[in-house]
């Protein structure tokens, strides 16, 4: 890696164990759900994240998607009927690990109060944040970009167990702006960051070879993050430089 100074990094298997996301914020929703409908039913923003998963729930229906079903108003059905709805649509969707707008409004609806009540914390490896510190001092700016919506990686880095790292952090970009297999993205992200005519001082670190080599077709310096539990790599990725930690990072 030589002259970057512009560093995006991928956050599920590369700054953050897969098993955190798996192990802890998914079975946050599905365990604590039919407890958080009851105690949020009558708020607005629970009622504008209900809106959402109706209309997706209407068009998955007529799109006959398997497993879909149909959210009823509260004019139309009682509110235990349409909790029951909306519990059903949510575990079906989370089981299809499906990567859609409403759900993922939903669950980082969920996970705000649990980061804010100090029950969730984010898990970052202890190898990224000297890399973070050392970045910072060389002046170099980094960014995230992951998945996850936006919302979700701030609280995620917000509330770490090692404390809020979002001083580290320029910006956040998620599927918005378009999705991380896509050589486009980062051709897209490149230009919001003002480097579209410089897209080799960019620096990108994931876990996904898939990711690699949309960003490498992009102009970007590319590095593989290989972290325990991770899918296992395929040997088209040995052209790539791979890092079990971030201190392999020059
Ligand atoms: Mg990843």
């Amino acid at each position: 890696m030589s002259n970057y100074d512009t560093v995006i990094l991928d956050i599920e298997g590369t700054i953050t164990p897969i098993t955190f996301v798996k192990e802890t914020l998914f079975p946050y929703v599905t365990s604590g759900l039919s407890a958080f409908l009851d105690r949020t039913w009558d708020t607005s923003e629970l009622k504008s994240q209900v809106e959402l998963l109706r209309a997706q729930a209407k068009k998955d229906v007529q799109d006959k998607v398997e497993h879909a079903l149909l959210i009823p108003s509260e004019t139309e059905a009682s509110a235990e009927e349409v909790k029951e709805a909306v519990i059903k649509t949510i575990n079906w969707q989370m089981k299809a690990d499906r990567k859609i707008g409403a759900l993922k409004s939903f669950q980082g609806f969920m996970w705000k109060e649990g980061y804010e009540s100090g029950e969730l914390r984010g898990v970052v490896y202890a190898d990224v944040i000297p890399a973070l510190e050392k970045w910072k001092l060389a002046g170099k700016t980094i960014y995230i970009y992951s998945s996850g919506s936006v919302p979700a990686q701030k609280l995620l880095v917000g509330y770490t167990t090692k404390g809020d790292l979002m001083h580290f952090f320029s910006g956040y970009f998620d599927t918005s702006v378009g999705l991380k297999t896509e050589s486009q993205s980062y051709k897209n992200i490149a230009k919001l960051i003002n480097k579209e005519n410089d897209t080799n001082s960019i620096l990108f670190v994931t876990d996904n070879i898939n990711e690699i080599f949309p960003a490498s077709e992009a102009g970007y310096q590319v590095v593989i993050s290989s972290r325990p539990g991770n899918a296992p790599l395929g040997p088209e990725s040995e052209q790539f430089k791979i890092v079990t930690s971030f201190d392999q990072i020059q």
